[in-house]
């Protein structure tokens, strides 16, 4: 349990959203909401309310999947609690969404944002929050990727703004900035949605391998010093795993996924 700012004074989740000046590394590529080429007809799933759902469905089942993953990955570096902390948020996050479904994908945005920021005590989830809040309040509707990769970019930032990490600084956003950037790029080369989220959760899988070998400058492995050398983020482990379920759900994959209400 922490806030985000952890390590360095940053922000808490009392600030969530308040803060700006951080150092934004921002994923450059521009994508930009109304974006023409390639952004709607690439195949796959539409992306209304009943996907974002999904989305989350799926990603609470890989979290509940790899959750003692997550938590020895923090026990090395951290304190030992992302993945409980995750798995607990994001179960409620598909409980708040089950109770009453949104009816928009940027409702169904905005619930997942709120419900991690209240729900998750540690670091991450008004870290996440903050990703899916912004990007609930960005999403132009009706989503087409363009508009999802212009929204996902401006939660990015939002992140990075509260947790004033940047690239290279050993946390979620060495995973959710490559990503980021991968969507970009399919956009400009007019792939179609379920390959640019598939490339996207592979960037977002070799940036949380990448973390690896960085010493942390942000959270609470930063207090390790050289010694967070050596291991995986948690944070960006739980980030890829966050693109790997979009990439799933795009390509008409599982769906619901049985492990956010079921398993032990
Ligand atoms: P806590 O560190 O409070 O126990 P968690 O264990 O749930 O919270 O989450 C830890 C993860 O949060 C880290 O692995 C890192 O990816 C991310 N994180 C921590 N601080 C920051 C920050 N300032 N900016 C971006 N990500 C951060
Ligand atoms: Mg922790």
């Amino acid at each position: 349990m922490s806030t985000p700012g952890n390590g360095d004074g940053n922000p808490g989740a009392e600030d969530t959203g308040t803060r700006v000046g951080g150092t934004g590394t921002h994923t450059g590529t521009g994508t930009g909401a109304g974006a023409g080429g390639g952004g709607g007809g690439g195949g796959g799933r539409p992306m209304d309310a009943g996907f974002f759902v999904a989305w989350f469905e799926e990603a609470a089942g890989l979290v509940r999947r790899d959750r003692d993953r997550l938590t020895e990955l923090d026990a090395a570096i951290g304190d030992a609690d992302h993945g409980t902390n995750l798995d607990r948020g994001l179960t409620e996050v598909v409980q708040a969404l089950a109770g009453s479904p949104p009816e928009s994908p940027g409702q169904v945005l905005s619930v997942a944002g709120a419900t991690l920021i209240r729900k998750v005590g540690g670091a991450s989830g008004p870290l996440y929050g903050s990703v899916f809040r912004q990007m609930g309040r960005s999403i132009a509707e009706p989503v087409t990727l363009a508009g999802f990769a212009a929204a996902f970019e401006e939660g990015v930032v939002a992140l990075e703004r509260l947790g004033k990490a940047a690239l290279g600084d050993k946390t979620m956003v060495d995973a959710l900035v490559p990503a980021s950037r991968a969507l970009a790029l399919a956009l400009r080369d007019g792939v179609g949605t379920p390959e640019a989220f598939e490339l996207a959760a592979r960037a977002a899988a070799e940036g949380a391998a990448g973390t690896i070998p960085l010493q942390a400058r942000k959270g609470r492995a930063s207090y390790l010093g050289e010694r967070s050398i050596g291991h995986e983020d948690p944070g960006a482990a739980s980030s890829a795993l966050f693109l790997a379920a979009l990439a799933t759900v795009a390509a008409g994959g599982p769906g619901p996924a049985a492990g956010a209400a079921g398993a032990a």
